[in-house]
């Protein structure tokens, strides 16, 4: 037997194939579990050898970490090896307090292997994510049946699995046709933007119940086949099956029918058989039992028992409930003991029970998976505290020896247990428990208030959190993780990554993080700049970034303002070659209002754009007023409506490069010549323009910018603005074709036209601001006496 603790990679790949060929067994070992629980196992499995890159805490000891000199002497290191002989050891949750390890023969995965090859077509032309970690048996299929079948394996990187948009850009960037899911983190995945629209073959669910309002959500979201497997470590990875395409109507979704050489038994209390229909308890017989658990004769004989109805086989008993249709498909109905599965991972409550009680620091102890918000199952510890009793050093204790998904989400102390008048433990009475927000530091800066925000929106609490609140103390876990950064990423257009939110739980760290990003990235290139501060007793004016995402080009105007007020440029999150290309107009007005309201901006608001720039601001003056906040001026410089540009032909993308040339100050008509990205680049750079002086990688983003400004606006569809739309029309341009004010006419409650004599290109010259300025001043200053 060889342990391998190395992390998803092409090693680990290498590793469990050759652990086979050499004739071994492996028994994979989680990198995430704490030190503690892997040497226990370590211990327990006592493994003739370790593949290892690091010893992790010191688990794995000295001798077993001594690098080993392998003589490769020429003879084949390949050794065959017999159905009965054993593939590998997976390690479970264990009801008495330790792990318990399940080994599976070869004849036992072979046949699971070749019946999921031969029921979903997997060939050569098939793509199979790995992306289950290695110490789940569902990981067993993942790696090996590609590489049986001829086809290709995708190894997801270490950390893709837990997040959504990573994925989606893997199924995408590598083609994936076949890949699984818990049913939780498909739910995850489907809420993610990032899913919409996929293609594959075959996407697999185990691990969990299978709801049949997700399976409904999944054909509305992704074209694939959905299947539903069922089946626990102890039978190699599934031993049942059910097509749960969009014609599927039942409800729940059954486990379905076995597979190969399986058989499912419901028997009663007294292991007979139930009368059809009725519940019982699912038995588990034929080839794909495990031989046991390793080194306890006594769990095993526990569990898997002979079948008294057919001398000489054995039977599994699954703790699972389950009946079957008349149609003879299964359908599970729950446990008939303490297993919980919280997103999928199965764990067992006595586990996390024992742990409590060894620490020492409970006299007693219950643990609940409780579900106080629909979809949200979480570990909660009721105790009755023993002497010295501290929650901080519960925690750590429990830390110390049990997985992050087996760490209770609260503790609730209790002076006693509650009991019924026959002296049971009276679940019902335990309390809800409190996720108490600390008493730390109040929120304060902009990005501080909208994390505590959208903090409170996650953990479904009616208060904001506060700046020293921790989102998993709070009541946070893995999944709910992922929809805090969809939010994020929403909200504040900056996506940080799921690892920041575990290195940094509390808001305000993470909102230092998301600030310094910004920073780090800012010089300029930030969401808001400052262009200009003024009496901040009047209310700022935003102007939005034309076609290159940039707000430079507003510095004279901002300057030009009479009385001085402060103004903001708003600039492209997608400058940022960090972030995803936005979704639309809307969605971008929507995240660029985000921005101006975390500000603390009550209204009016003054809003404006040059070219694309209005479209932008009318979008989101419409998406203001959505909000129900006041807007003052909206104004936009020589911008007309989407319906103009949908129907020309697609601008060459050499012309889109070439509109670099005038965002960093040049004509672009005095350089023919410049007729490629390389050829504009090494321009700018050798120029003494701002933008020549950005960074490559800033480069980078505005041309990315630049080039998707034609789709945006082309896939926008205009919504009516109710207050009053301010057009500075460059009147000397556009002689060549109809663009008139009037059109947004259909848009625009009141239409007010100031006429400047000038070109498009020029509106934010020095000329024609002398002339706006003045105009787009008395316009606020209008607004803002109408409010008062
Ligand atoms: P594991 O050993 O982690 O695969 O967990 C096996 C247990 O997960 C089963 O005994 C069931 O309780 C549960 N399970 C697995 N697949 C399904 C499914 N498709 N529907 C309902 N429960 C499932």
């Amino acid at each position: 037997m060889v342990a391998v603790a190395l992390p998803r990679s092409l090693e680990l790949v290498i590793a469990l194939i050759a652990v086979l060929r050499a004739g071994g067994a492996y028994l994979p070992l989680d990198l995430e579990h704490p030190p503690e629980r892997i040497a226990a196992i370590v211990r327990a499995a006592d493994p003739t050898v370790v593949l290892a890159d690091q010893d992790i805490g010191g688990a794995f000891g000295e001798a077993l970490l001594t690098p080993v000199d392998w003589p490769l002497d020429g003879a084949s290191p390949v050794v065959d090896q017999a159905g009965e002989d054993a593939a590998y050891v997976i390690y479970t949750s264990g009801s008495t307090g330790e792990p318990k390890g399940v080994l599976v023969e070869h004849r036992a995965i072979v046949n699971r292997l070749l019946w999921m090859q031969a029921e979903y077509g997997i060939g050569a032309h098939s793509r199979i994510l790995q992306k289950t970690p290695a110490a789940f048996d569902v990981s067993v299929w993942e790696f090996f049946l590609a590489l049986i079948s001829g086809g290709e394996l995708v190894v997801a990187p270490p950390d893709a699995h837990r997040d959504p948009a990573a994925l989606a850009g893997l199924i995408r960037r590598h083609a994936v046709t076949d890949l699984h899911f818990v049913p939780s983190m498909l739910s995850a995945f489907l809420a993610d933007p990032a899913a919409k629209g996929i293609t594959v073959a075959h996407v697999f669910c185990s691990g969990e119940e299978l709801p049949a309002e997700l399976r409904d959500r999944f054909h509305q979201t992704v074209k694939a086949e959905l299947h539903n497997l069922y089946g626990p470590t102890e039978a190699a990875v599934d031993v049942s099956y059910w097509a749960a395409g969009p014609e599927d109507r039942s409800r729940p979704v059954p486990i379905g029918r076995p597979v190969w050489n399986t058989r499912l038994v419901i028997l009663d209390e007294r292991l007979r058989p139930v009368a059809p229909g009725m519940g019982g308890h699912l038995h588990l017989g034929g080839v794909q039992l495990a031989r046991g658990y390793l080194n306890r004769p006594d769990l095993t004989e526990d569990r898997f028992i002979p079948d008294p109805h057919h001398p000489g086989q054995r039977l599994y008993r699954t703790g699972d409930v389950a009946r079957r249709r008349a149609d003879g498909a299964v359908v599970y109905l729950g446990r008939s003991d303490h297993q919980v599965k919280i997103r999928g991972l199965r764990i067992e409550l006595g586990e996390i029970e024992a742990a409590v009680i060894a620490s020492g620091l409970a006299r007693e102890t219950v643990v609940l998976a409780r579900e106080d918000r629909p979809g949200e199952r979480r570990l909660i510890a009721y105790l009755v505290p023993a002497e010295g009793y501290d929650t901080a050093a519960l925690k750590a204790a429990l830390a110390a020896r049990l997985p992050d998904y087996m760490v209770p989400a609260a503790i609730v102390a209790l002076d006693a247990l509650p009991t019924t008048s026959n002296g049971k433990l009276d679940r019902k009475a335990l309390p809800a428990p409190v996720f108490e927000a600390g008493a730390g530091r109040a929120v304060e800066t902009p990005t501080e208030k909208i994390i505590a925000e959208l903090f409170a929106e996650t953990l479904g609490r009616a208060e904001p959190a506060g700046a020293d609140d921790d989102f998993f103390t709070l009541g946070g876990d893995s999944l709910l993780a992922v929809h805090l950064m969809m939010l994020i990423r929403e909200r504040l257009g900056r996506d940080p990554g799921l690892g920041a939110l575990f290195d940094r739980p509390r808001v305000a760290e993470l909102a230092a993080l998301i600030d310094a990003e910004a920073l780090d990235f800012d010089n300029g290139l930030g969401v808001l700049i400052r262009l200009a501060e003024g009496d901040p007793t009047l209310p700022p004016l935003f102007l939005i970034h034309p076609a290159g995402g940039l707000s430079w080009g507003y510095r004279t105007l901002a300057r030009a303002l009479s009385p001085r007020r402060t103004v903001w440029g708003v600039q492209s999150p997608a400058l940022d070659p960090k972030n995803a290309l936005p979704d639309g107009i809307e969605a971008l007005a929507s995240v660029y209002v985000d921005h101006i309201l975390a500000l603390g901006t009550t209204g009016p608001v003054h809003i404006a754009g040059w070219s694309v720039g209005g479209v932008i601001a009318q979008a989101a003056a419409v998406e203001l007023e959505r909000r129900g906040v006041e807007v003052g001026l909206m104004a936009m410089l020589d911008s007309y409506p989407a319906e103009c540009w949908r129907a020309e032909p697609e601008p060459d993308p050499v012309d889109a490069l070439r509109a670099l040339l005038a965002i960093a100050g040049y004509d672009p008509t005095q350089y023919p010549e410049l007729r490629s990205r390389a050829a504009i680049l090494a321009f700018l750079k050798a120029g003494d323009s701002a933008l020549g002086g950005l960074p490559e990688a800033a480069l980078d983003g505005v041309i990315r910018v630049v080039l998707d400004t034609n789709r945006l606006v082309r896939e926008h569809h205009h919504q009516p603005f109710g207050g009053r739309t301010t057009h500075v029309c460059a009147a000397l341009d556009h002689k060549d074709r109809d663009l008139k004010p009037g059109l947004w006419r259909p848009y625009a409650a009141e239409l007010d036209v100031v006429e400047v004599p000038f070109l498009h290109p020029q509106l934010t010259g020095p000329a024609a601001t002398a002339l706006i300025a003045p105009a787009l001043d008395v316009r606020m200053t209008a607004a803002e006496e109408k409010m008062r």
